[in-house]
């Protein structure tokens, strides 16, 4: 049997948000390879093996899923929502490129998900109209000067800004210190998307404004959406929650 390494997107929790190619991926595996609570969300079978670890050893899992894989192994290495957005796909390929020359024979493959920017986006309307960056806020794997300059120059340039990784009990200052460089060139009025757990049963979205947000708003399932001098809000009737766009229209005809 030859084996074959699917890196396979779940989407951010609905089921209905997985594509029908990523089930497919999953029904073919023999093995599913994977942070726990990904791990999880893939119904068991029999002859389905399930390999759960924790979500630190991202290049570990990695190594682990292409030896399964070069032993002849149908392999589904599972990551929430896109597993190219700040996921396993890149830690998958790191450890071809560094590890054993054989695995660079393997049929390896990549199944999109919805990432958690684009569901948190469709929640509150349209905050991604326009150009937008993504950004991850964990300093694990990058230095906090980087992830603060980068930071600082996507905001100087007026993208929106999607953050992942906003906070956790081992980062709790970044995202404080993240709003405050945001503050440094954007308005009080800027409105801030917090979505958390989208898709999940304890899901819960608010925007704020700029001047109120606190960084104890958001935990380590929030990500959270800045939005450009451009992003407007609509209020709506009887206090329903106001929609959010950033139009594409920049107010003047090229
Ligand atoms: N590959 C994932 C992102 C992994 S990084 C994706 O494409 O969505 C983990 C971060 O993603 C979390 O800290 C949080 O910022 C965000 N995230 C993941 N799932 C989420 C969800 N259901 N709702 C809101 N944010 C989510």
């Amino acid at each position: 049997m030859t084996g074959v390494l699917t890196i396979v997107g779940l989407g951010p929790g609905d089921p209905r948000y997985l594509t029908p190619a990523a089930s497919e991926a999953l029904a073919s595996a023999t093995d599913i390879v994977g942070y726990g609570p990904y791990v999880d969300r893939v119904s068991e079978r029999p002859g389905l093996r399930r390999h759960a670890s924790d979500n630190r050893v991202e290049l570990d899992r990695a190594r682990f899923a292409l030896d399964l894989a070069a032993k002849g192994a149908h392999v589904a290495v599972v990551s929430g929502g896109d597993p190219g957005v700040f996921a396993m796909a890149a830690a998958v390929f790191e450890a071809v490129e560094n590890g054993d020359p054989s695995w660079r024979g393997l049929d390896i493959r990549v199944e999109p998900g919805i990432t958690a920017m684009l569901a948190a986006a469709a929640r509150v309307g349209a905050p991604l109209g326009g150009d937008f960056c993504a950004m991850s806020l964990s300093d694990n794997l990058k230095p906090w000067e980087v992830v603060a300059s980068r930071l600082r120059a996507a905001v100087s340039a007026d993208f929106v800004v999607a953050l992942y990784n906003p906070i956790s009990s081992a980062r709790p200052w970044q995202l404080g210190a993240a709003f405050e460089i945001v503050s440094e060139t954007r308005g009080p009025d800027t409105p801030i998307v917090l979505a958390r757990a989208v898709g999940r049963p304890d899901e819960r979205t608010r925007i704020v404004r700029l001047a109120e947000v606190e960084a104890a708003m958001a935990d380590m399932s929030t990500l959270v959406i800045i939005g450009a001098s451009t992003t407007r809000l609509i209020e709506r009737p009887d206090s329903a929650t106001p929609y959010v766009y950033t139009p594409r229209f920049y107010g003047v005809r090229p």
